[in-house]
């Protein structure tokens, strides 16, 4: 039988490329990319090892440019795996995107931060090498290790920079786009050509978030852009505050489209066995020993989703193209906190434990809409009447006044 789905590792990439032409047919790839093995850890060996990757990329762009038949790519980097100094070369990176088929409308870019700018001459900027697909897709994740606004449009990078001067694409087949913008709980840098145009003295280093969602919301503002419909989320992550544990984690997914924004409070909660918390909104909460899970519940359906194939391939695909192929997505390994902290009774997290003693609920998923929409304020656990939060327990822990 034909084989009208493929996931690939590294290692297959030769094998893919040399037998192109039986092929033909596929409708999607994954590639899963990680380190190849390494000799040893000295630099000249990692060094050899990603030139390795850098050209076979570049082969499996040539490879993919014939798939007349593919509607969906997906490049990967698992986050767990990032390798020792992998760096993934941007150059070929944008080689694949532009070798990408007219039929292809689905796009995955994820390369967990770790591509970087090889050789001489002038650097890609992939933001730019994206905007030119963008417009035939349908759906489309990416998280690069810098990005801007140049994905969305031409112009001033920053709204202080004079917006007017903005000029977005149009993204008229756009159902649903996910740019993640976190690195760690934190958020990627900007580019460094839009940084140096962006610069204002006296305010915060402008980042990524600033940059892609100051483009995608012109964008999504001006008349005839982007269908009524179309999801347009930015996700990034605000950073862990040591001094007031009183503040989360907080992951935020901002819906351009419809200025909107879920704000979702993490936290860790146990090494062993490994486990963080997250809160959804509406009372529930779950818990993970992946915080891709988390992040990936964060994305929420514009995120894309695994799905295993009868031949064991795991494919990556917009939730809506797996169901429309008939595709079964894997779940998310998230567990109901109930059931986890049946299972593990002898551990406790903070917030469960002030919410014991004040018989309050103090924390949650919060829906942010109106002007402030874009907000980057951490969620708060709340201090009822009758407590404190001593500073010497980092504001944790509840104590009654
Ligand atoms: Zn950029």
């Amino acid at each position: 039988m034909e084989q009208h789905d493929m996931a690939l590792s590294y290692d297959d990439i030769d094998n893919f490329v040399t037998n192109a032409a039986s092929n033909l047919e596929l409708r999607s790839v994954t590639l899963h990319l990680t380190q190849p093995t390494l000799v040893s850890h000295e630099p000249q060996d990692v060094e050899t090892g990603n030139s390795q990757v850098e050209q076979a990329l570049t082969r499996l762009a040539g490879a993919i440019a014939r798939l007349t038949k593919l509607r969906a790519f997906s490049l990967y980097v698992p986050p767990d795996n990032s390798g020792h100094h992998f760096d993934i070369s941007q150059t070929a990176l944008a080689s694949l995107v532009e070798s990408l088929p007219q039929s292809c409308v689905s796009l995955e870019i994820d390369t967990a931060g770790l591509d970087h700018a090889t050789g001489f001459g002038a650097p890609v900027h992939l933001c730019e090498t994206l905007r030119a697909v963008l417009p035939r897709m349908r759906h489309a994740r990416l998280s690069l290790r810098t990005m801007c606004s140049s994905l969305f449009g031409t112009g001033a990078a920053l709204p202080q920079n004079n917006a007017a001067s903005y000029h977005p694409i149009a993204l008229p087949n756009m159902q649903t786009l996910l740019v993640n913008c976190r690195r760690a709980w934190g958020t990627a840098p900007i580019c460094a050509g839009a940084a140096d145009a962006a610069s204002a003295p006296g305010t915060p280093a402008p980042d990524s978030w600033d940059s892609v969602t100051h483009g995608l919301q012109a964008l999504a503002t001006e008349p005839g852009r982007v269908a009524p419909d179309a999801k347009l989320c930015v996700l990034t992550s605000t950073p862990q505050d040591n001094s007031d544990k009183s503040r989360y984690i907080t992951l935020i997914r901002a819906d351009l489209a419809r200025r909107t924004s879920h704000a979702f409070p993490v936290a860790f909660v146990s090494r062993g066995p490994t486990a963080w918390l997250m809160r959804t909104g509406g009372g529930r909460e779950v818990i993970s020993s992946d915080t891709a899970a988390l992040v990936a519940a964060a994305e929420g359906e514009t995120g894309w989703a695994t799905t295993t194939t009868t031949t064991g391939d795991e494919l990556r695909l917009p939730v809506p193209v797996a169901a429309e192929w008939g595709l079964e997505t894997t779940g998310l390994p998230l567990d109901e906190v109930s059931v986890w902290r049946a299972a593990n009774p002898r551990k406790m997290h903070l917030l469960w434990y002030n919410e014991q003693v004040s018989g309050e609920r103090l924390l949650d998923g919060e829906v942010r809409d109106g002007d402030g929409y874009l907000s980057r304020e951490p969620l708060v656990e709340r201090t009822p009447a009758g407590w404190q939060r001593p500073d010497a327990l980092q504001r944790a822990q509840l104590e009654p006044l």
